[in-house]
């Protein structure tokens, strides 16, 4: 079994959550499982040591874009900074809105998180629509930085996200779809 394979087969699909008809796939199986657990973060850390994709910080999308690019950002050497919900960061902020299917929604990045030309690698657990991390990718660019990649464990792209994140300029690295 290739490693997208294993990684996938450790997702699990939980129907109607956290509404009728949305088909949830939770990620939390890949973290219990110490050696699945390093498998996935290996995948990714992997990649990121190679020159040229190296980035010089790591930036994570709340909430499990915290716990893999905290970890993924400890194993290669390099800071963390969490973009996240709006409300929660305590020092100044960039802030950026986007729309949700009911409603929209806002993200924040402390003003000092990431320095004017750096390269960063946004990370979640999942790309959906991919306004998350569009929001999240405009946020870093507000301070000047450069958003190196865009990563995620699972995308659908069904959705259209990963298409839609191409179109505004961001490369994906997935491991699993
Ligand atoms: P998007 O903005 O791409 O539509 O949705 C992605 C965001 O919502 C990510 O932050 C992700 O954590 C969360 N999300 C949406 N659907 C799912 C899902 O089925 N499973 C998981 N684990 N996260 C999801």
């Amino acid at each position: 079994m290739d490693t997208s394979a294993y990684l996938k087969a450790h997702i699990r699909t939980v129907p109607d959550w956290p509404a009728p008809g949305v088909q949830f796939r939770d990620i939390t199986p890949l973290l219990q499982d110490p050696k699945v657990f390093r498998v996935l973060i290996d995948a990714f850390v992997h990649r990121y040591m190679v020159r040229g994709l190296r980035p010089d910080v790591v930036a994570g999308l709340d909430a499990r874009g915290f716990i893999i690019g905290a970890v993924l950002a400890y194993e290669l050497g390099l800071g963390f900074v969490p973009i996240r919900k709006k409300g929660k960061l305590p020092y100044t902020t960039v802030q950026e809105s986007y729309e949700l299917e009911y409603g929209s929604a806002t993200v924040e990045l402390h003003a000092d998180a990431v320095q004017a030309g750096e390269r960063v690698l946004l990370i979640d657990d999942l790309i959906a629509t991919g306004g998350t991390m569009l929001a999240g990718k405009r946020l870093l660019e507000k301070l000047g930085a450069h958003v190196l990649e865009g990563a995620a464990i699972v995308a659908l792209p069904s959705l259209g996200g990963m298409q839609r994140l191409r179109d505004n300029g961001l490369a994906l690295h997935t491991l699993v779809e």
